[in-house]
């Protein structure tokens, strides 16, 4: 393509091909409710999974997030297809343990929601709940290096967006944390 001078860019395109690379992948909106309810379920005893959906929404609906990914999965694709430049091919195709840039990338996300999303997603990422157990399988065709952690992220972030309004609304503040 050539260039033509302005970039411009429709926020609503970057946010339905989120939506949608997330659906191609096998990632639904309440698989990570479904997290964000693990994360949370001992704290509030009466939250609910369908709850929790709109906390993962919420996070979803910020650039920041939906950039990462973005990337993420565009890596495991091209890794799927083979198209990466040697070695990092081996390394994603391997999930190497040395590698670390899923996390990193996946922190990027986490980082928009403070210390409680750090404390999450460490958790999730040990005890891999729910559907992050399902992307750990390895099997010959796919490759979900990068968005194992980037839905726990998501999950991390939403769960800790959730805690912070909980607080807020137990210390009587009248109007909602920001975000
Ligand atoms: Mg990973």
């Amino acid at each position: 393509m050539s260039y033509t001078g302005k970039y411009s860019l429709n926020s609503n395109a970057v946010a339905q091909a989120t939506y949608k690379l997330l659906e191609e992948r096998g990632i639904t909106t309440t698989h990570i409710a479904e997290l964000v309810h693990f994360l949370q379920k001992d704290y509030s005893t009466d939250l609910t999974v369908e709850d929790c959906i709109v906390h993962v929404e919420a996070v979803l609906s910020k650039r920041e997030v939906q950039n990462a990914v973005l990337t993420g999965i565009q890596l495991d694709i091209l890794a799927e297809e083979g198209k990466l430049i040697s070695p990092l091919q081996e390394m994603i195709e391997n999930d190497e343990g040395l590698y670390g840039c899923d996390e990193i990338l996946a922190l990027s996300i986490v980082n928009v929601y403070g210390s409680i999303g750090f404390t999450n997603f460490g958790y999730v990422d040990k005890l891999k709940p729910g559907i992050l157990k399902k992307l750990n399988e390895k099997n010959d065709k796919d490759i979900h290096t990068f968005l194992d952690d980037i839905v726990g992220a998501i999950a991390a972030s939403a769960a800790s967006r959730y805690a912070h309004r909980k607080q807020a609304e137990r210390e009587g503040a009248t109007t909602p944390p920001l975000d």
